[in-house]
Formats: C-alpha cells, sequence, structure tokens
C-alpha cells in the first residue's frame, strides 16, 4: 500500500522546493522573481530534468475537463511539462497537485466556467456548444428531454 496525499500548489512549493529553468529565462510557473520553475518536454530542458533520481521529478499533467495537475515521477502521458524539486518524494507515497480545476470555456459568451458549473456543462450540455447561460429556453427543454430519456 502506499500513501496518497493531495497538496495545493503552496504546499508543495514549501515540502519539496522545485528548482528554477536556468534554462529558459521564459519558462512557465513564474515565481515572485520572474523565475519559471518548468521544464519543457523536449531538447536539453528535458535532458536536464532526466538527469535527477526520479523521486525529485514531477510530471505536470493534462487532465479531463481542461483540468490540470502534477504528480510524483517521470510520466508521459498527457505530459505539459516537468518540475524538479531540491526534496525528493518520500517512498511508496503518491502526491497529487490540482493545479487547474476543470473548467470549461464558453465559445458564445467567452466566459470561463470553474468547478461545479463546468461539471455540470461536461456531464449535461456538452452537445450544446456553449454554456447554459447562453442556451435559449427551447434548447434546454430540448436537452432536459433528453437528459430524463437516459437516466
Ligand atoms: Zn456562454
Amino acid at each position: 500500500m502506499s500513501a496518497y496525499l493531495e497538496l495545493t500548489m503552496e504546499e508543495w512549493e514549501t515540502m519539496f522546493r522545485p528548482i528554477t529553468n536556468h534554462l529558459d529565462e521564459n519558462a512557465s510557473f513564474q515565481n515572485e522573481d520572474d523565475e519559471g520553475i518548468m521544464f519543457e518536454t523536449f531538447g536539453e530542458e528535458i535532458e536536464f530534468v532526466k538527469s535527477h533520481p526520479v523521486s525529485n521529478i514531477w510530471t505536470y499533467h493534462h487532465g479531463d475537463e481542461n483540468s490540470t495537475y502534477i504528480v510524483n515521477g517521470y510520466g508521459f502521458i498527457n505530459r505539459l511539462g516537468y518540475f524538479v524539486t531540491e526534496l525528493p518524494c518520500p517512498p511508496d507515497t503518491d502526491i497529487f497537485i490540482q493545479v487547474e480545476e476543470n473548467n470549461y470555456l464558453c465559445e458564445n459568451c467567452e466566459e470561463q466556467h470553474y468547478g461545479a458549473a463546468a461539471d455540470l456543462h461536461y456531464e449535461q450540455f456538452s452537445d450544446l456548444g456553449k454554456c447554459v447561460a447562453c442556451a435559449t429556453m427551447e434548447e434546454l427543454k430540448e436537452i432536459e428531454k433528453e437528459y430524463n430519456a437516459n437516466v
């Protein structure tokens, strides 16, 4: 059995101290000093990441519904980037850091919907192509009919 831990970005940074990316002055995830901590998945940046023990490597992933998250270790699937920390992840421990929560960008009103509103969209209104607030009464009634027919 391995332990499972969910941390916020701040908790993770305090506990494990990600190092700054000295290879790219425009690296993502900039700190107060405008130094980025994310490493790219190619070229000399990935070579630098791989030169560290896997316990000091963390992978930034793209998740479902536009969410993003960081987990310990060197991963490939849906990867967006990597981090290297001064302190290693403890053995037999899985750590999860949510970066972006689920979200949905409505193409109609260009508003970004987060959390429960985004989940509701993906569960019931994804065929609509716009957010619930943008839908007409007729469209909503149509969706409700279909939804009830499928429950
Ligand atoms: Zn909308």
